[in-house]
């Protein structure tokens, strides 16, 4: 799978997302949410515009 790929598929809005609940089952190696905790921005720790939880944290295992 290409990452051009990856960058096509839209945000993660949805918390009943395969894909969201997949993420949020580990916690992310890039702002450091906790397992079940929704992503935070990594620029001002608020919450992250239009998604639930890094594209880093989805792709992780995949
Ligand atoms: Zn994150």
């Amino acid at each position: 799978m290409s990452r051009r790929a990856t960058e096509r598929n839209p945000f993660w809005t949805g918390r009943d997302n395969a894909a969201v609940q997949d993420a949020l089952s580990r916690k992310c190696g890039m702002c450091g949410a906790n397992v079940g905790e929704d992503c935070n921005s990594i620029i001002d720790g608020g919450p992250l515009p239009g998604r639930i939880v890094h594209h880093y944290r989805v792709g992780e295992s995949a």
